[in-house]
């Protein structure tokens, strides 16, 4: 792509890091802003660099939160001995959106993937453990797509957890293997985690 501007490539070209983005699209949206009244360029920018420089993650859940302890946690109507595991934010927002789940959340910030270099350390796995051996919790729900990684993350855990007293589940799978919960419509999910199964009935039956 030529460029007649060094500043338009420049742009062009940092634009084009963000994911699903192409050189044709980020050059679009850069022409875009051009005819934008640069104040608004200027809040977009702002809010960006505000929200990248600003933002904290729950010190108790791992959600992406304005507070130190986010908005879920903190609200003394949620369940806080029902908790559901996820991998990532994208899934805490999937979920609540269905409006069914009235418990608290932990966000592992990923899966266990050994061929991409994630093992457990990597992961929130330890705050969850030592949260679970404090006591006070009933039941983990696991909300992990159903891949490989998603299994493994969940036997991981499920093992480290031997001997505590807590109950494990796994939410029910109207959702086919392999799709990524943030795809799956409210009314299936909001269903899958109301007809969850014990964890060692869902290991008998795969
Ligand atoms: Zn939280």
């Amino acid at each position: 792509m030529e460029f007649s501007s060094k500043l338009i490539e420049q742009a062009v070209n940092e634009m084009a890091q963000l994911p699903g983005i192409g050189k044709r699209t980020a050059l679009r949206l850069v022409l875009h802003m051009l005819k934008q009244p640069a104040e608004q360029v200027k809040f977009l920018s702002e809010a960006l660099l505000k929200m990248r420089e600003e933002i904290k993650f729950c010190k108790s859940c791992h959600n992406i939160s304005d507070e130190e302890v986010c908005d879920i946690c903190s609200n003394p109507r949620r369940n806080q001995s029902l908790i559901c595991v996820v991998e990532d934010i994208r899934d805490v927002m999937a979920i609540e959106n269905t409006r069914q789940f009235n418990g608290i959340y932990h966000v592992l910030g990923g899966k266990i993937a050994p061929i991409e270099g994630i093992g457990p350390s990597q992961l929130n796995i330890n705050s969850l453990v030592e949260k679970v051996k404090l006591g006070g919790v009933d039941e983990l729900i696991f909300a992990l797509s159903s891949t490989m990684e998603g299994d493994t993350t969940v036997f991981y855990i499920y093992k480290q957890l031997k001997g505590v007293e807590v109950k494990i589940s796994t939410i029910a799978r109207g959702i086919a293997v392999g799709d990524e919960l943030e795809y799956a419509d409210e009314v299936t999910l909001g269903r899958s985690i109301l007809q969850r199964v014990p964890y060692e009935n869902a290991m008998k039956s795969s």
